[in-house]
């Protein structure tokens, strides 16, 4: 049975008509776990590959470097990319299908549809990167349509994407049930992100005062209903000043809404930060 033989080697696919016949023939009889990715794959990723492999069926990844969520001075030619290696991962993760798009199957030149996400995409990195959420929505949901997920993988390493992802599908009525799944961290506990292989050595280490100044702020939070303030000044003093590190964000704000908190609130207080070291842009959260 061809679908049989399909299952058993990981394919790879590049056509999105190619991928959407696949995916509406799957769907008649299983379910579709679907992990979108832009590559470079680390642990953080393969985490949301095995939940959708112990969730679904068929589980799906899809890589691309989606141009329309960088704005004209960022990282989009230089973004890293390893397709051989991220292959080879995905299909030990066990996945089962992999759509690999040009930016030219997503993007005709005659493309003109967007989506925008209003209120939670203005908060945190929607300030310092106009026009990045808007990129975001349009390509998850495209790409929803093309993969036809009955469950679909994020991870909360990016919370504000989750919660813009989450408030599309809902105002939308998109059939796709959200999964967000825990930020998957370096024994140290820098966040793993495809953006570390930008940090020389010296940066690596500055970088890990973001995840201190976050569990120095759940500490103090931890103890009594500290002012915002409190816990952002124990964020920034743990990062080491330095002149590569700056900051670009650092906020308290609520977890569903991303209005920002005055007062901590148990449970739904989220730290979010956003830290240059040296020209990396680095983004990380906690939620306590
Ligand atoms: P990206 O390739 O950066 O677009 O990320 C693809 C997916 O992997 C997104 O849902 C990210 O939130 C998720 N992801 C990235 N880094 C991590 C991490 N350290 N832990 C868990 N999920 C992650």
């Amino acid at each position: 049975m061809v679908y049989a033989r399909l299952l058993n080697n990981m394919k790879i696919i590049h056509s999105s008509i190619a991928m959407q016949k696949l995916a509406l023939k799957i769907r008649k009889t299983k379910t579709i776990g679907f992990v979108p990715t832009m590559g470079f794959l680390h642990a953080g990723h393969l985490s949301l590959v095995t939940a959708a492999k112990k969730a679904c069926d068929v589980v799906v990844a899809s890589i691309f470097v989606n141009p329309t969520q960088f704005g004209p001075k960022e990282d989009l030619s230089r973004y890293p990319r390893d397709e051989k290696g991220d292959l080879a991962k995905l299909r030990s993760a066990g996945c089962d299908f992999v759509f690999l798009p040009s930016a030219d199957e997503i993007y005709p030149p005659d493309f003109q549809t967007y989506v925008t996400v209003e209120g939670v995409s203005q908060a945190l990195c929607g300030k310092s990167r106009p026009g990045h959420f808007r990129g975001v929505a349009t390509i998850v949901a495209k790409l929803f349509n093309i993969v036809q997920p009955n469950t679909a993988y994020f991870g909360l390493k990016d919370h504000q994407q989750v919660q813009v992802i989450k408030t599309m599908v809902r105002d939308l009525a998109m059939p796709v049930k959200i999964q967000a799944l825990a930020t998957v961290r370096e024994a140290d506990g820098l966040a793993m992100s495809s953006r570390n292989k930008y940090l020389s050595p010296d940066e690596r280490l500055l970088a890990l005062g973001i995840s201190k100044g976050l569990k120095a702020a759940k500490a103090l939070a931890g103890k009594g209903t500290p002012l915002a303030a409190k816990l952002v000044a124990a964020f920034t003093n743990s990062l080491v000043k330095h002149s590569s590190v700056r900051i670009d964000y650092i906020e308290v704000c609520d977890a569903h809404s991303l209005e920002l908190l005055k007062v901590y609130l148990p449970r739904r207080t989220l730290m979010a930060a956003a830290v240059y070291v040296g020209k990396t842009r680095l983004i990380d959260n906690m939620v306590f």
